[in-house]
């Protein structure tokens, strides 16, 4: 059974069924990082972010927005021209969106495992078996001279230790930090001990990176780093597997 906030009402929700949601892609894969590698998925990704991560791969769903407006009914009707029994709802950043409550809520009923992938900014009482965070950290901010505008909103609302713990509190979970130098796990060693909430069993640590040969050059120094700090190590087996690219 999913897990949902308790008191949480569904008749505002209901209501938003009809509004559309912008959709990059709807497809099935196999997840690719986290607890649930390996699992046959079928993946919503949400067009839209409030963020702007230097290093991000999805940028049709970020910088560049795209993806036709779907309703939740249309969204649903989608999934279910695929066979996989899990699914991931990601971004873009998902949480954004007021619509994503009733879908995870119908996805819930119609007997679907719910993953959802945030960046851990905004929370909503949505309906999940899994919250997967991916809080961003300061190797994650663009360029100040070449998005000047986008820097300083990034900055502001990357960091957002109250949705953390909320979503901690109230989700099954697991924390995935990416990381791009080795001196970035002295920032996630610094995060945990101001959120000590989190459970570093957790923790997941996968390096940044959006071919194989940049994954397998960190992945060398990653791996000793995750041993002697008791963390995961999180490949980004999506990769390796099919190469960079979208639905995949
Ligand atoms: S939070 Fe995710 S989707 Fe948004 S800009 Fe960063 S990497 Fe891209």
């Amino acid at each position: 059974m999913a897990y949902h906030p308790k008191g949480h009402t569904t008749g505002a929700a209901e209501q938003r069924l009809a509004q559309p949601l912008r959709i990059a892609e709807i497809f099935q894969s196999r997840q690719g990082e986290g607890f649930l590698t390996g699992t046959e998925s079928v993946f919503i990704r949400v067009s839209g972010c409030n963020l702007r991560c230097r290093f991000c791969d999805t940028p049709y769903a970020s910088w560049e927005p795209e993806g036709p407006l779907l309703t939740v009914e249309e969204i649903l009707r989608r999934v279910e021209n695929f066979p996989a029994r899990h699914i991931v709802l990601t971004g873009g950043e998902p949480m954004m969106f007021p619509q994503v409550v009733p879908l995870t809520r119908h996805l819930s009923d119609r007997g679907y495992h719910v993953t959802v992938e945030t960046a851990g900014t905004v929370y909503r009482p949505v309906q999940c078996h899994l919250m997967s965070i991916s809080p961003k950290l300061s190797n994650s901010t663009p360029d100040r001279e070449l998005h000047p505008r986008w820097w300083k909103e990034h900055e502001r609302r990357r960091h957002q230790p109250d949705v953390i713990r909320r979503l901690v509190r109230e989700y099954p979970y697991q924390i995935k930090f990416v990381i791009d130098r080795p001196e970035d796990v002295d920032e996630v060693e610094r995060y945990l001990r101001a959120l000590a909430e989190i459970d570093r069993n957790r923790v997941l640590l996968m390096p940044q990176g959006t071919d194989q040969e940049a994954l397998g050059e960190k992945m060398t120094w990653l791996e000793p780093i995750c041993q002697q700090h008791g963390f995961r190590l999180c490949p980004r087996k999506h990769i390796e597997w099919y190469g960079p690219g979208r639905g995949k």
